[in-house]
């Protein structure tokens, strides 16, 4: 559960975006203008903003600005025109992602969740040095050396789990085999690339159902997703 700031100045469209975060688990708070969002952004330190372009006062761009100058809190932009979406997404404002009205709920809704489940990543990418992580039914403590898959161990051999254990590290990351090389077998390895691909096979194998998370990027390398 997140807590949303929507700044829409349309009083009815602020309403059914608040309903539908709130009917999805989270509390949102409304502001109606630019001003009252950066006081509310400031005293209640949102998870996301939701933020119109055409607000009265101090305009979408401008408090989008503000906000970032003081915190990475990830904002989604409500835009009427698409011919704006560059400069929402530029450097300028700084905005994470946008919408182009009109959008339906459910779009929005998608949106917010991608966009929570990114910070949540990052933070978890954050603590990961050597906490545990959790990716759904698979779990690698790295104090532990421990990897399960729904409750149960798993033996892997050392390239096995630090494969799986860089690759989960960071969730949706794309590696390419080069790296995956460098990293985990070292410059001098002799190998090649088709060493990186047996052992992700067998990781497979060995991760059951869980293996599948273990996605080839064509032309790439592999990627765990999140
Ligand atoms: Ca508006």
């Amino acid at each position: 559960m997140a807590t949303i700031l929507i700044v829409e100045d349309e009083h009815e469209m602020a309403l059914l975006i608040k309903r539908q975060l709130e009917g999805d688990g989270h509390s949102a708070l409304l502001a109606h203008d630019g001003h009252t969002a950066l006081l509310l952004a400031a005293q209640s330190q949102p998870d996301l903003v939701i933020l119109d372009w055409m607000l009265p006062g101090l305009d979408g761009l401008t408090v989008c600005r503000r906000l970032r100058d003081r915190s990475p809190v990830p904002i989604l932009m409500l835009t009427a025109r698409v011919d704006e979406v560059d400069r929402v997404l530029g450097l300028e404002v700084g905005a994470d992602d946008y919408l182009t009205k009109p959008f339906s709920l459910r779009e929005l809704l998608a949106r917010v969740r991608a966009m929570l489940r990114r910070v949540e990543l990052l933070r978890r990418a954050d603590q990961a040095d050597e906490g545990p992580l959790q990716l759904g039914a698979l779990f690698i403590d790295p104090l532990a050396r421990r990897v399960e898959v729904h409750g149960s161990e798993i033996e892997l051999t050392v390239k096995e789990y630090e494969l799986l254990l860089l690759l989960a590290r960071h969730p949706g990351r794309s590696f390419s085999r080069a790296y995956l090389l460098d990293h985990i077998w070292g410059h001098d390895y002799e190998g090649g690339d088709r060493t990186v691909d047996t052992h992700v096979v067998r990781l497979r194998k060995k991760l059951g159902d869980e293996g599948e998370r273990i996605s080839t990027v064509w032309g790439v390398g592999y990627r765990l997703e999140a």
